[in-house]
């Protein structure tokens, strides 16, 4: 998969996206990040690439031309179109599912707004999606959408040591992660939970489930609002005497 990060700040990017796990997903292959400066696209020789909003009113805004033609940069016209999502915070809300559903595609384009925004007239012309990764407004695009790639590449194959580490990790399968622990087995007088050090894998997988299940109850009651018991679960959880 290739992820390009369209920016006024590259080098900010770059470093984030050279760092730990994804550096080395990177160094390895499984991914390709690129991290594009919008102000080489600039078209004037003061490299300006923003201006004052039409009708007034504070900041400033980035103008269509600079970010239109390094989008088209990326690609040629007999090539697809690659997949265009701008950072916003009028944008859809990012989740676990859209970093699944996006890491399915062979090319992202993920576009960083600065100032007030971007000009209207350029994402209705090549947007395909708004993301937002919350309710709150940020300086800058660029921590949007080193979320959004921080995500969606550790879903690549490979990226992660095994599968299982994401498999069983919170929000993928509408269930919050069950507690972990490590060395040493007591810290501060705490024991670890007995069943994790029992060797009894059946009976460890049994507690993770029900922790998993009740954290979700306590503390994400939204989550939970959507879980889908099976009957085989809620038999399980009623021989544990776990109210569901
Ligand atoms: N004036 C805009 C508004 O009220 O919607 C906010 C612009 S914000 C200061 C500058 C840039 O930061 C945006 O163009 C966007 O790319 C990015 N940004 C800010 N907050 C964000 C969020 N919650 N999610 C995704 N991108 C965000």
């Amino acid at each position: 998969m290739r992820i390009d990060i369209l920016t006024l700040f590259p080098e900010m990017c770059e470093t984030v996206m050279s760092e730990s796990i994804i550096g080395r997903a990177r160094k390895a292959g499984k991914v390709e990040i690129v991290c594009t400066n919008i102000r080489d696209f600039s078209g004037n020789k003061h490299n300006k690439v923003d201006d004052t909003p039409y009708g007034g009113g504070m900041g400033m805004i980035m103008a269509a031309d600079p970010i239109y033609n390094c989008y088209k940069s990326l690609y040629n016209e007999d090539e697809p179109k690659p997949h265009l999502i701008y950072m916003s915070p009028k944008g859809k809300k990012f989740n676990q599912e859209k970093a699944v559903e996006l890491s399915k595609l062979d090319r992202v384009v993920l576009l960083c707004g600065h100032y007030e925004g971007i000009d209207q007239r350029v994402i209705d012309e090549i947007v395909d999606e708004e993301i937002s990764i919350g309710d709150f407004v940020l300086t800058g695009g660029e921590l949007p959408a080193l979320t959004v790639a921080d995500a969606v590449c550790r879903m690549l194959p490979g990226v992660l040591s095994e599968d299982i580490c994401f498999e069983e990790e919170s929000h993928f399968a509408g269930v919050l992660e069950y507690p972990q622990y490590t060395r040493p087995a007591v810290w501060h007088d705490i024991p670890v939970p007995e069943v994790l050090i029992s060797g009894n894998h059946a009976k460890i997988n049994d507690w993770r489930k029900i922790q998993s299940v009740v954290l979700t109850k306590e503390l994400r009651p939204d989550m939970y609002a959507k879980l889908e018991f099976s009957e085989k679960d809620k038999k399980f959880f009623k021989k544990h005497e776990i109210e569901i």
